[in-house]
């Protein structure tokens, strides 16, 4: 039986603050499949990014448990859960966060040998990503010596080079232009697609949300069907 790689259930976060409280999130109910592709479409201070992070086990939440796959975190300490997300998840987000003194090739290598790949299957898995995405000529270049539109590429590398079940992207395109964003987009989409890996795409871009599998955005901390 197939089953969700994220499930987010009845998550509510409230942040505090010196004088107030602030319930960004409250019931929040979300289901991601094996190569679906949702996109998080959502006024800014909605809390896509608090989504984001819950669901990328960089946050807990204060009520609800998220699974990945049948495996509840709410449980699970900081080193289990480095550990799940460094196995399961990619994240990609609006700049790069490339390292500079690291070529295109380094950078993909470097999450897997952080993983415990060696560095020879490291450098052959970095160059059939990389080559997927049309990269194989700037392998050996670093971030400083690629367009806007291939350092993106090279970060979706990177995100999916452990091959993650989940991949969550903030705003992936959203310092590109239009025609590259277009351009970044496709590989995203395609690498959904032949992966089977399941996507949380946050975006303000309607026509690139309009190409993903269903839309959802934030309603008073709930997560809402768009369409
Ligand atoms: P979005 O990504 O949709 O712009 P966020 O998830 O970043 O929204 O933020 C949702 C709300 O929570 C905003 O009002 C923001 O100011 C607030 N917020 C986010 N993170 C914190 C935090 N660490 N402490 C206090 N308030 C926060």
């Amino acid at each position: 039986m197939s089953q969700p790689i994220l499930h987010m259930h009845d998550i509510g976060r409230t942040y505090r603050q010196a004088e107030s409280e602030l319930r960004v999130l409250s019931g929040a109910q979300l289901a991601l499949w094996p190569g679906e592709s949702v996109a998080l479409i959502a006024p800014s201070g909605a809390g896509k990014s608090t989504l984001l992070h819950l669901a990328g086990l960089l946050e807990r939440p204060d009520e609800g448990e998220i699974y990945i796959g049948d495996l509840p975190t709410a449980n699970l300490d900081d080193a289990e859960r480095t550990r799940l997300r460094r196995l399961e998840i990619g994240f990609v987000y609006q700049f790069h966060h490339l390292l500079p003194e690291f070529s295109a090739r380094e950078n993909v290598m470097l999450p897997q040998m952080i993983r415990g790949l060696s560095r020879k299957v490291a450098h052959q898995r970095a160059d059939e990503v990389l080559v997927y995405l049309g990269l194989g000529d700037r392998l050996t270049h670093r971030p400083a010596e690629l367009s806007g539109g291939e350092q993106q590429r090279v970060a979706i590398a990177r995100a999916i080079a452990n091959s993650p079940r989940l991949l969550l992207a903030d705003e992936p395109t959203g310092n590109l232009d239009p025609r590259t964003a277009d351009h970044v987009f496709d590989a995203l989409t395609h690498i959904i697609r032949v992966t089977g890996l399941a996507a949380l795409v946050a975006t303000h871009n309607l026509e690139l949300a309009a190409r993903m599998d269903r839309r959802v955005t934030l309603r008073e901390g709930q997560v809402v069907e768009l369409d």
